[in-house]
């Protein structure tokens, strides 16, 4: 299976702000809506083709995401790619000395996921997904 972009996720001031330009003027459709309490966030996600944009609003000062938002502002948070077998990635990952933040956690609609620190990704916080 090939790699494929799952989503992008965006962190938000709010979902309403960030749905104005989504939602309403580019006509994309939230399909799903859900707060995860474990990252601190609210998420609504919009179709793109195979892949999603992936609204994220902290629903706490505490969350990354609200720190994110504090440091630089509204904007593009990070990537997150499918992979066929997210252990494997990730012992990959660990072997060249590689950077995880986090050991695979089940999330939205039940699928496991890690994400990479952006030292380990070319700057970029990569999200990896295992979609079972
Ligand atoms: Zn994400």
């Amino acid at each position: 299976m090939p790699i494929e972009i799952d989503h992008l996720g965006i962190a938000v001031r709010s979902l309403a702000e960030g749905l104005t330009f989504y939602e309403k003027i580019l006509g994309m459709t939230v399909v799903h809506t859900e707060t995860v309490a474990i990252e601190q966030v609210s998420v609504a996600m919009l179709p793109a083709g195979e892949s999603r944009i992936e609204l994220l609003e902290a629903t706490s000062p505490n969350s990354t995401i609200a720190k994110f938002i504090e440091k630089r502002g509204p904007g593009l948070h990070h990537i997150a790619l499918r992979v066929e077998n997210l252990a494997e990635a990730l012992e990959k990952l660990r072997q060249s000395g590689g950077r995880i933040l986090n050991e695979p956690r089940l999330g939205a609609g039940g699928h496991l996921y890690s994400f990479v620190h952006p030292f380990s990704a070319g700057g970029v916080l990569v999200e990896l997904i295992q979609k079972s």
